[in-house]
């Protein structure tokens, strides 16, 4: 029939623009790597490799009960960790809802709200009063932020939606420390982390094999552990040059401004012009989990249009921007049915749309070619910092998490094929899983 020609003939198309080829892989990881060279060197680069001041690996040693906050985008998560040494800990966590207001209003107004859920979190669930001895706090803050001490970070730029006024270009340790203030909150805020430099350390502290810790969550970012000798833009501080550093990439800036190295569709175009942060992110909105959902809409919304889907259908529902959830898509690929009921609920109960299975099929197949592309990216990313530091001879283990790495249906497979297609078979020996961030684990 017409109808199955064209919806093989659309697939055919999709797939020339959303495949990644192991040459053009090949060709990323290479820029990528003299990219991530770059940030090193000098201060104000695109992808800014920031120093963190977190200086090498726990021991594993380490005991003792410390409060975490986890600021990471779609939601906030407190919790107490009690590290019992020997790579082992327990961890009681809550977890909160940000709603889309908190994250434009003022910045204030968002650090009190953090404030606020800590101050219940230590009296309502941990049963501690002020009087108790105050706890020390590490804030896990994911976003690009300057860092001159391990304590005070200057954001550079909001990603991942966030709009907040007032709190680019400040110390957000400050910020907080005042709402901390305001509630009277009994605890000593002693560091500020990315969640990839958290999930690199605990990790480590787990598997002493992990070299690089990657977050696949509403953003996508990667650390990893360098000397100081390789970051010249440190020189001035005088540390000796075997002294290590934790870096956290923010490669989710790889190829921002002036897109020239990624293999962009137009719906990652129309995905940066209308977010609020064009031109910024742009790696990472190819692949992190606050775009893919609009990636595949993006795609459905110009079939409808073009009279190539849901005929007939009020598609209203569908034409909002971002009404389609990245975790629609992982649903899509694991529904196990020949039918695909879970597509056809998915479509009339959310959208009001009745589907053929042929449709059900064409939209499942999209979604695998978007997902897979998402962990290819990552898996470049990955790529470029195991060439940078020979990880690939000895090989290396790969803390690895956030919900789109943790759920979407073979996600970490994906990247790992990813990386054979780079490095050949010597590419199986680097990723091990390890799912593990302390302010994650029960996520
Ligand atoms: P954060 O990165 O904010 O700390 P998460 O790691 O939970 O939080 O990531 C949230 C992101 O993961 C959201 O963008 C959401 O779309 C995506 N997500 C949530 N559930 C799933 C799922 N089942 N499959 C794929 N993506 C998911």
């Amino acid at each position: 029939t017409r109808d199955k020609r064209t919806t093989a003939d659309h697939l055919a198309k999709y797939e020339a623009m959303f495949t990644l080829p192991p040459r053009r892989m090949q060709t990323l990881v290479k820029t990528m790597e003299e990219t991530f060279h770059k940030g090193l060197q000098k201060d104000g680069e695109t992808v800014p490799m920031i120093p963190t001041f977190v200086f090498g690996y726990a021991g594993g040693a380490e005991i003792g009960e410390y409060l975490a906050l986890d600021l990471g985008g779609t939601n906030l998560r407190v919790c107490l960790v009690t590290l019992k040494g020997q790579g082992k800990f327990e961890i009681k966590q809550t977890k909160y809802k940000l709603t889309d207001e908190q994250k434009q209003d003022d910045g204030r107004k968002l650090f009190d709200f953090c404030a606020e859920c800590l101050a219940s979190f230590i009296t309502d669930d941990l049963g501690r009063t002020s009087e108790d001895q105050a706890l020390p706090l590490s804030f896990t803050f994911s976003y690009p932020c300057t860092q001159s001490r391990i304590d005070h970070a200057e954001l550079i730029r909001w990603a991942k939606g966030f709009g907040a006024p007032n709190v680019e270009g400040h110390d957000v340790a400050a910020i907080f420390a005042e709402s901390l203030a305001k509630f009277n909150v009994p605890i000593k805020l002693t560091s500020i982390i990315s969640d990839t430099t958290g999930t690199l350390i605990a990790s480590n502290y787990v598997d002493p094999s992990t070299k690089i810790g990657v977050i696949f969550g509403t953003g996508c970012n990667a650390a990893y552990m360098e000397t100081v000798g390789n970051i010249p833009k440190m020189k001035h501080l005088g540390m000796p040059d075997d002294q290590e550093m934790a870096i956290s990439c923010e490669w989710g800036a790889f190829d921002s401004f002036v897109p020239q190295h990624l293999p962009r569709t137009k719906y990652d175009v129309i995905i940066d012009e209308t977010s609020n942060k064009p031109g910024e992110q742009v790696f990472e909105k190819m692949i992190a989990g606050l775009y893919l959902g609009e990636v595949f809409r993006l795609v459905l919304a110009e079939m409808v249009d073009a009279g190539d889907l849901f005929l007939g259908q009020n598609t209203s529902k569908l034409e909002k921007a971002y009404a389609l959830d990245t975790a629609f898509l992982s649903l899509m690929e694991s529904d196990p049915t020949d039918e695909l009921l879970t597509v056809i609920g998915i479509f009339s109960y959310f959208f009001g749309i009745e589907t053929t299975l042929e449709e059900r099929q064409f939209c499942r197949s999209l979604a695998k070619l978007i997902g897979t592309r998402a962990a290819r990216l990552g898996a470049c990313g990955l790529a470029a910092i195991v060439s940078k530091k020979g990880y690939l001879d000895k090989g290396c283990s790969i803390g690895a998490d956030g919900s789109l790495y943790g759920k979407y249906p073979g996600f970490a497979d994906r990247i790992h094929e990813g990386l054979i297609d780079i490095f050949g078979e010597a590419g199986r020996q680097v990723l091990r899983r390890s799912v593990m961030h302390l302010t994650k684990v029960l996520g």
